[in-house]
């Protein structure tokens, strides 16, 4: 079951490593010509369908709850990912504006397991004179961009090549020539976008991690959620309670140890999981049209 899916945020091209055989760069190549507009525009991302889907479910109805409303959310960041952000804001002495942006409410401890984060912002709270002050420290999110999400990640939605993407004036001439099948059109991707598409795959593998850990707690009877709940009292109830981030619970629970969990953030900060996804994706469609040579001769 999904139960978030959404995302966005700009960064410049950055040369792909150790992957398999990347063409010569070519006009097809993404390259960000940092106009700033997804920096400057974080909210009001979500597509048609997942705001019908969020509005829907979002508010009461499964475990993961929407905690601000639809139109003032901006992009998603993961706990570890909010942290770095608000050190930087120590650092730089601004407001984050960050704020919880989906949580789990466990009726167990009477406390809200939070999710996601997001800037409470129009425009990015880092962005200063069309530079990000915290290029070290930004997230996902940041780095994905012009995606919005990857072509492995499995949604209720029918499947688009347009809705991998978010608007970006540096796509336009790309998008034709995206192919269709999906081997080809990873291997495509991989290619002309090298290291931002790792990013919205390892952002995706991410989001597939934390909806396996809320099932898995709540298999475990560790996270006992509210369900079908109305929501104005649910938020009561929320806004009320203790809050503990989401990696924060896996290691209180002895689900991971801190050095688990430090390790397990480290191989996504370096997308560890994407690169292993993308390299079978690409070999699985070499050997596949191997094999296809093979048995026209
Ligand atoms: S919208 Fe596209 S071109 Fe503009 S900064 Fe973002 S990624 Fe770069
Ligand atoms: S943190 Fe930096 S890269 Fe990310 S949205 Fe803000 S200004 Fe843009």
């Amino acid at each position: 079951m999904i139960f978030f899916d959404f995302f966005l945020q700009g960064d410049a091209k950055l040369n792909p490593d150790s992957l398999p055989v990347l063409n010569e760069q070519t006009h097809l190549d993404f390259i960000c010509h940092r106009c700033g507009s997804c920096c400057s525009h974080i909210r009001g991302f979500l597509g048609e369908d997942e705001k019908k889907f969020f509005e829907e479910y979002a508010y009461g109805k499964l475990p993961l709850v929407q905690l601000i409303p639809i139109e003032r959310t901006s992009f998603p960041l993961w706990d570890w990912e909010a942290k770095r952000f608000q050190e930087g804001a120590k650092e730089l002495n601004i407001d984050s504006k960050i704020i919880p942006s989906r949580g789990v409410f466990d009726q167990k401890e009477q406390r809200t397991i939070i999710f996601t984060f997001s800037i409470d912002s129009d425009s990015c709270t880092f962005l200063h004179n069309g530079q990000c002050r915290i290029y070290d420290k930004r997230g996902f999110i940041c780095k994905l961009f012009p995606f919005q999400k990857s072509p492995f990640l499995k949604t209720k939605e029918s499947f688009s090549i347009h809705s991998l993407f978010g608007g970006c004036p540096s796509i336009t001439h790309i998008i034709p020539h995206v192919p269709k099948e999906s081997a080809q059109m990873v291997r495509f991707l991989h290619e002309h976008f090298g290291e931002t598409f790792l990013n919205a795959v390892q952002h995706d593998i991410v989001t597939e991690w934390a909806n396996e850990m809320m099932i898995m707690l709540m298999k475990k009877n560790v996270l006992k959620p509210i369900m079908n709940y109305p929501y104005d009292l649910l938020m009561k109830k929320i806004s009320s309670s203790p809050f503990i981030d989401l990696t924060e619970f896996l290691v209180e629970k002895a689900i991971y140890s801190r050095e688990q969990m430090d390790r397990i953030i480290s191989d996504f900060d370096h997308g560890v999981q994407a690169h292993q996804r993308i390299k079978e994706a690409i070999e699985d469609d070499f050997h596949s049209s191997d094999e296809g040579i093979r048995s026209q001769e």
